[in-house]
């Protein structure tokens, strides 16, 4: 029977009930929990063993500085924390917990036992815990430090042991979180053992970019771009990823303010927007991002477990990490990522491709840019004759540059153009290529105020339905300040009599229209400069490509120097690729050639 109508005090074991409830969620909460701790007191190698997911046992051993007896009896008392004293230190807080309430938390849904010993000390305590009742208070040996494990979570909370998932899933979800602190911390080391079975060994790191590497692999290493920006009181640093390692969802995207893995709706908007135009739509870039923002100008204190926090200057942050960002990406500003692993001493990178030995071409000596003509020979085998240089390059290409030089084989298939280069072999999707060279040389234009616009010899008049008209009304002024002579006609007709040169010759219809529709598709988003323009122009440039009869190999030629010299060569505008690369290490290892 439900009690009703009387008020009691509920008991403390309740109490930690219920507060468990918002702190401990499954398995992996226990593993951030004691993982903070564990750092919090300062240890340099940290061990998370896992059985069954967690749901059988939690072991976490540290090396950090322990505790006497009445603190590890204190410790597991509610609201019991040696990191704060005063409502001010939240401010101030330097250590990952302060709420005093995790172990408290944990011991009351498990079967809970902690061995601490001081440094310096030789006797510790153990004490072992049930569902929050101490049972056992005695002397342990054992090195400094502090070893927790937690047994049977939620033990006595069937209801909740129920939401639990299957073993992998929770382990999943511990080893996410193992990452998290395994990149907020590089100088610890670190390991993850699942069922007696050793998932991550980490070895003290010197630095992020190490431990990315030794973490995710040379791929996604060599991949990214580090990224650093703003001022003492709020800026950003880490590392961000080329688009071609993009992802399906946000699962790689490690993000940190003041230290601690945190997230916030601001933030993961401006990591998004700053690859607006690099990405399509449903991928995902990597970013390892830390924030520093002075403590009184974030709130951490939202939820006790929610990672999320609010900033008091949002748009300073948005900014921030928008422009650091595209900084960033921008091909050619940066120093080459990865400091040489061999001459750093860092762990090995990747191989260098093997000398090819075979060659079927003469190979024009590297650094210089030639493009023999090809024509498909009446049924011979396609063999390109050496020419001279087409155009003089630069001798050093700027790091980053998709290739130092390159040599157009041919196309296939109609479209692809097949490239040679110092690295291996090229497919470049020439349309997507165009639109990314047009794409950038008009939005320099648009940025610069100096939109050349060119007047059609005949206006044409542009009817469009009811929302592009709609959208292209609002947006009139924007269409004029990028170079489109646009005026309304009456009802949902338009006048077009003069458009962006750089575009050539397009059917002002599916200019007017595609840009109406690119417009909408997403409405303008807020405090993002030039957001119209952008949408206008990526519209502009697919119209004009498309509108084109295909490339001849003289202009394939031109692309390919223009496209190298983009910014972001990459990917289109639309975010698609504009260039597969096959590395010679990789053809050599499909055709099973150790080299
Ligand atoms: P909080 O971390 O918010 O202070 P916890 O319940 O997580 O609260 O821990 C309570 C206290 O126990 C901490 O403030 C700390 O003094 C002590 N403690 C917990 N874990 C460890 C550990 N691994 N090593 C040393 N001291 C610890
Ligand atoms: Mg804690």
């Amino acid at each position: 029977m439900p009690a009703t109508g009387s008020i009691q005090v509920l008991s403390d074991g309740v109490i930690n009930k219920i507060a468990a409830g918002e702190v401990v969620e499954r398995p992996a909460s226990v593993v951030k929990e004691l993982v903070e701790n564990a750092l919090d007191a300062g240890a340099t190698t940290v061990q998370v063993e896992v059985v069954a997911g967690g749901r059988t046992a939690l072991i976490i051993t540290d090396n950090g500085r322990g505790m006497n007896r009445d603190d590890a009896l204190l410790s597991i008392e509610r609201h019991a924390t040696s990191k704060i004293r005063d409502v001010d230190d939240i401010e101030r807080i330097d250590t990952l917990g302060f709420r005093g309430e995790a172990l408290a938390a944990i011991a009351a849904v498990s079967r809970f036992e902690l061995q601490t010993c001081r440094t310096g000390e030789t006797v510790g305590t153990e004490l072992l815990i049930a569902g929050g009742r101490i049972q056992e208070v005695r002397d342990a040996g054992g090195p400094p430090g502090t070893r927790i494990r937690v047994r049977n979570l939620f033990f006595n909370m069937p209801a909740r042991r129920k939401f639990l998932r299957t073993e992998s899933t929770e382990l999943g979800h511990v080893r996410q979180t193992f990452l998290l602190y395994a990149l907020g911390h590089p100088e610890v080391g670190l390991r993850l053992v699942a069922d007696g079975r050793e998932v991550h060994s980490l070895s003290p790191a010197s630095s992020l970019e190490e431990r990315i590497r030794v973490l995710f692999g040379a791929p996604v290493a060599d991949a990214m771009r580090p990224v650093s920006g703003g001022e003492e009181d709020l800026n950003l640093r880490g590392f961000v990823g080329l688009p071609a390692i993009a992802r399906g969802d946000r699962s790689d995207q490690y993000l940190f303010i003041n230290g601690r893995p945190a997230t916030a709706p601001v933030l993961q908007y401006a990591v998004s927007e700053a690859y607006h135009t690099l990405l399509p739509r449903g991928r995902y870039p990597v970013v390892f991002l830390f924030l520093t923002v002075r403590p009184d100008e974030v709130d951490v204190n939202v939820h006790p477990t929610k990672r999320e926090v609010r900033f008091r200057q949002v748009s300073r942050v948005r900014d921030l990490v928008l422009e650091s960002i595209r900084t960033s990406l921008r091909v050619g500003e940066t120093p080459p990522v990865w400091p040489d692993p061999a001459a750093s001493g860092g762990p090995a990178g990747p191989a260098s491709p093997p000398e090819p030995s075979l060659r079927i071409v003469d190979l024009p000596p590297a650094r210089t840019f030639q493009y023999p003509r090809w024509s498909p020979p009446p049924g011979g085998v396609a063999r390109p004759a050496p020419a001279g240089p087409v155009s003089p390059a630069p001798e050093v290409l700027p790091e980053g540059r998709p290739w130092s030089w390159c040599r157009v084989v041919g196309q296939v298939g109609g479209l692809f153009v097949v490239l040679e280069t110092a690295e291996g072999l090229v497919l470049m999707d020439p349309h997507a290529a165009h639109e990314r060279v047009l794409f950038e040389k008009y939005m320099k234009e648009v940025l610069t105020h100096s939109v050349k616009s060119q007047g059609m010899l005949l206006p044409e008049t542009v009817p469009l339905g009811p929302a592009d008209a709609r959208v292209v009304r609002r947006n009139l002024d924007v269409l004029r300040s990028v170079g489109f002579g646009v005026a309304e006609f009456g009802g949902d007709t338009f006048v077009l009599d003069a458009i962006p040169a750089v575009l050539g010759t397009v059917s002002g219809l599916t200019l007017l229209r595609d840009a109406a529709r690119s417009l909408d598709e997403s409405g303008p988003r807020g405090g993002v400069e030039r957001w119209a323009e952008e949408r206008i122009a990526q519209a502009a440039c697919k119209a004009a490509v498309k509108a084109r009869d295909r490339l001849t190999l003289d202009e394939i030629e031109k692309l390919v120097v223009a496209l190298a010299s983009a910014e972001m060569p990459y990917t289109c505008p639309h975010g698609r690729p504009t260039l597969m690369h096959f590395s010679y290490e990789e053809l050599y290892r499909k055709f099973g050639r150790t080299g």
